[in-house]
């Protein structure tokens, strides 16, 4: 088993990582940049180590930095978190030639899935049905009008590197085509280091449907349910549920069963997720998240598991904690996001409690908000029974959260979960459009 490991992130992320290890008896480095000093994951790990300046780019987009810490510090696995370095297919591989444990899927996996264009392929070399779209990266205007006239408009632009609701643009007439597939390559180059762009059909209005993966590394798959995340604002997840309040029973056999066909295939190691647009009746494939995400504690609640502990559990050997084949499902989970919507020092901070509530966060009163990383703050995280109860429980849980200090989006949060339209659960991706703007 693993002795200590390295978490190469910051936050309410690492935050987590540091208590499944405690509750795994792991020790644990984590490192920090010079603006996050005063981070909850600094003060609860059992060492840490700062690995440069504010901006990303000098901290925690540096793979040597991790890597030449956790050979320093003793460490003999390195987790990389979500977002930064987590799916770097070349960060992964230099972890292993480290000879340390990467919590996550082969590099060669992180490879077939990381890229966007790449993975369509994947996926539907394994029959999972993709959005209608280009099949490869797409470079010239001429080529872009064939695509978007075959699969018609409006279409959207994306970058093959692309993640966080980044890099995306909407195009609705052919005249609009050549100008934004130039802005947005020029855009994936300055955010993602690659320009490589691909356009798929632009659905109006779909869900987004994803399935919490876990796999083995030797071909056993587990699924934990489904999540919906269709509740975004710009194209950013803001709240998750599980299960899903518009998938049929036919449709989540179907997901289930090319996922695992997938992952299987692939001999996934560790989690992942399967990401799908659904619309009416049908449903595509958009990537995989070859990394755990930020909405995982859903899942967690309804499958009563420890998804980061079964992680790093089968990167470190061990076998899978989690039933292979698709997981019961039970009762309902909702997850608020909580963002600042500017930096600035949290004077007070009221956390709510009770049955089935869950805060995940690295904030705390007296704690100041920096401006250099992700606006997320917290995630509070309800389970219950039913949908309802769940969402009149979120709804409760809101109340007694106070946070003041620095301005939040709770109560747009509240707005959202009392708003009809949510209520019914039938809404999709673009019903923060119509509640706000
Ligand atoms: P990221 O990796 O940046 O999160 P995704 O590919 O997961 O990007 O897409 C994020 C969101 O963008 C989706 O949940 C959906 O709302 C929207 N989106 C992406 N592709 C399409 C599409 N073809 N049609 C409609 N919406 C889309």
């Amino acid at each position: 088993m693993i002795k200590r490991l390295l978490i190469a992130n910051r936050g309410e992320i690492a935050v987590r990582i540091i208590r499944a290890c405690r509750e795994l008896g792991i020790e644990t480095v984590a490192v920090y940049s010079s603006a996050d000093k005063e981070n909850l994951h600094v003060k609860l790990a059992d060492r840490a180590v700062c690995i440069g300046a504010p901006p990303s780019a000098k901290s925690y987009l540096n793979a040597d930095a991790y890597i030449t810490t956790a050979l320093a510090t003793g460490c003999d696995a390195v987790h990389p978190g979500v977002g930064f370095l987590s799916e770097n297919a070349v960060f992964a591989a230099k972890v292993k030639k480290a000879g340390l444990i990467w919590i996550g899927p082969e590099a060669e996996t992180i490879e077939l899935l990381g890229d966007k264009v790449q993975a369509r392929a994947t996926a539907s070399s394994h029959g999972l049905p993709v959005t209608p779209g280009s099949d490869g990266a797409v470079s010239s205007e001429k080529e872009a009008v064939k695509i978007a006239e075959r699969c018609g408009f409006p279409v959207i632009i994306k970058a093959a590197s692309g993640g966080g609701g980044k890099g995306m643009r909407i195009v609705y007439e052919a005249k609009d085509l050549a100008e934004n597939l130039k802005i947005a390559s020029s855009e994936a180059q300055a955010n993602f280091a690659d320009g490589t762009v691909y356009i798929e059909k632009y659905l109006v209005n779909p869900r987004h449907v994803e399935l919490q993966v876990l796999g083995d590394g030797k071909g056993g798959v587990a699924v934990l349910g489904e999540r919906d995340c269709s509740m975004q604002k710009n194209h950013q997840k803001l709240i998750e549920e599980s299960p899903s309040p518009g998938v049929s029973p036919e449709m989540r056999k179907k997901m289930c069963s090319g996922a695992i066909s997938l992952f299987s295939a692939l001999k996934y190691r560790g989690a992942g997720t399967i990401e799908f647009l659904a619309a009416g009746n049908e449903f595509f494939f958009m990537e995989v998240n070859a990394r755990v995400q930020v909405e995982h504690p859903v899942s967690e609640l309804v499958t009563n598991s420890d998804i980061i502990r079964d992680q790093i559990g089968v990167c470190a050997g061990l076998p899978m904690e989690a039933a292979e084949g698709v997981n019961e499902i039970n009762g309902w989970a909702i997850e608020a996001r909580i963002n600042a919507r500017s930096p600035g020092k949290i004077k007070k901070l009221n956390i709510p409690g009770g049955p089935g509530v869950r805060f995940d966060t690295f904030v705390y009163a007296g704690y100041s908000v920096v401006p250099f990383y992700d606006s997320m703050i917290a995630k509070l995280i309800v389970h219950d029974s039913t949908r309802d109860r769940a969402i009149k429980r979120l709804l409760r849980a809101l109340n007694e959260l106070e946070i003041e200090g620095v301005p939040t989006n709770i109560e747009e949060q509240k707005k959202i979960l009392t708003s009809p339209q949510f209520l019914s659960g039938n809404f999709g991706t673009g019903l923060y459009a119509e509640l706000f703007q």
